[in-house]
């Protein structure tokens, strides 16, 4: 090939950078140090749920819009700007569910679950997706772990799904919570409260915010929990639901408070706690983080509460329910802060070390030997001197090196060293597993 002069060699154009794709807006990743305290959470929840005879559910993230229009509300902040809705090809309107409890009333009704033993005790996880605007502790695809209990309207029920609340976060180390109760009372008493509340607002309207100035008309409620200081003062003088409940509310909601007492889980009555979804009547609560760093005074950990009309409303016959949700990245974010350690440490019995190409190859095989068996195997199958593979296997308190050099490679043997004692033995391979747990057992 001829040589080229220097001066005529092309020029070498620096290589372009890609600009690298983030994730989407409001979207984020769970990486592993964040999985153990996941992990912690949904494991000790799930636990939690079995014991009080729960089932587990999954329902599809993708639901017919019609579902939470009908569901959460026409008039609620979800439906009217959260919902990420689109038609798929086939022209069907589609939304990525916002929420877990209009998912297993759809599939309650679909699966004729009021035929099952009553009541149905279900609980779920999953991802949640609301086109909210993202700020600490608010995303728009976030995950929620529920449960929901359908076919019974005792206040026994309302007051036990607290209490598993409450257990759960006892479980999870969260100990310190306090629950804020509230009662919204039923169609017919909430009918006649609703007109007074119109009332009150209607006479207060030039101190509103735009949202709620708007909101008034359809769903005077919400404007109790407007958290725009002018309207909280507003909110403030407001008549209570609670003074305004009928007999059968008010007895219920009596009840569950007397349960909660027996039980001595403290509890906040919040007369504004009105919830951002449609679908609840009676009971409503929220579970709150005590403490006095800002985001435990600003956000819920979980919320919940009955929902007599909703079966109904979906197309099944009328069947009363309660349940609870808490957003996983809000408990993750609280339990992250409390340090309670539980990464693992990461030890094995058994760690290889290898030197060159043929033996790289050669410990493979000794691996897979050792993966299938309950003896824990720890590797560096990359390159790296054998002094450095040594001190992984110090770092992983690993009690034996199984090291492959070049000559082992060719004997279809394995060096087996004692990594306290220093003591080395040489063993064939087809016997590594045996001569190990020989070794470990010393
Ligand atoms: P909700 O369904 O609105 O009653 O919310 C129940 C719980 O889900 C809240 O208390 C939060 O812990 C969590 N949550 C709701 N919306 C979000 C969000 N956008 N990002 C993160 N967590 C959320």
């Amino acid at each position: 090939m001829p040589r080229v002069k220097k001066e005529e060699q092309p020029e070498k154009k620096p290589r372009k950078k890609t600009k690298p794709i983030q994730a989407v807006k409001g979207m984020k990743d769970i990486l592993p140090p964040e999985q153990y305290v996941w992990d912690h959470i949904l494991e000790n929840s799930r636990k939690m749920c079995q014991d009080f005879g729960f089932g587990r559910i999954e329902t599809p993230i993708v639901e017919n819009t019609e579902l939470f229009k009908r569901g959460v509300g026409q008039v609620t902040d979800i439906v009217e700007k959260e919902m990420f809705s689109f038609e798929t090809q086939g022209g069907d309107k589609v939304s990525l569910r916002p929420e877990g409890t209009a998912g297993v009333v759809r599939s309650y009704i679909e699966n004729g679950m009021s035929r099952w033993s009553q009541p149905v005790r279900l609980y779920y996880e999953g991802s949640m997706f609301r086109y909210d605007k993202p700020q600490q502790g608010r995303y728009r695809e976030f995950h929620q772990f529920g449960a929901e209990v359908l076919g019974e309207d005792s206040p026994a029920i309302d007051a036990q799904v607290i209490y598993l609340a409450w257990k759960i976060f006892q479980k999870i180390g969260i100990k310190d919570v306090s629950v804020q109760i509230n009662s919204i009372g039923c169609a017919t008493c909430r009918a006649k409260y609703k007109k007074l509340l119109t009332d009150y607002y209607d006479m207060k309207i030039n101190k509103l915010c735009v949202d709620c100035k708007r909101r008034l008309e359809k769903n005077p409620m919400r404007l109790l929990d407007c958290k725009e200081d002018k309207c909280m003062q507003v909110a403030a003088g407001a008549p209570q639901i609670i003074d305004n409940l009928c007999p059968d509310c008010h007895d219920h909601f009596k009840s569950v408070l007397e349960f909660l007492d027996e039980l001595e889980i403290s509890y906040v009555l919040n007369s504004n706690l009105v919830r951002g979804l449609d679908y609840y009547t009676k009971t409503v609560f929220e579970i709150w983080a005590e403490g006095d760093d800002s985001e435990s005074r600003q956000t819920a950990l979980g919320g919940g509460g009955r929902y007599d009309g909703l079966v109904g409303l979906l197309g099944g016959e009328e069947t009363p329910a309660v349940g609870f949700s808490f957003g996983t990245e809000r408990v993750a974010e609280k339990v992250m802060k409390m340090n309670l350690n539980l990464e693992p440490k990461i030890t094995k019995d058994v760690f290889l070390v290898q030197l060159g190409d043929l033996a790289r190859r050669k410990v493979m095989k000794v691996f897979d030997k050792l993966i299938d068996t309950d003896i824990t195997v720890g590797e560096s199958f990359g390159r790296g001197s054998i002094k450095s593979q040594l001190r992984t296997a110090n770092k992983v308190r690993a009690k034996i090196a199984l090291i492959v050099g070049q000559k082992e490679a060719l004997d279809g043997t394995v060096i087996a060293r004692d990594m306290k004692s220093g003591m080395q033995e040489t063993v064939i391979v087809e016997d590594v597993v045996k001569e190990v747990r020989r070794m470990l057992r010393k």
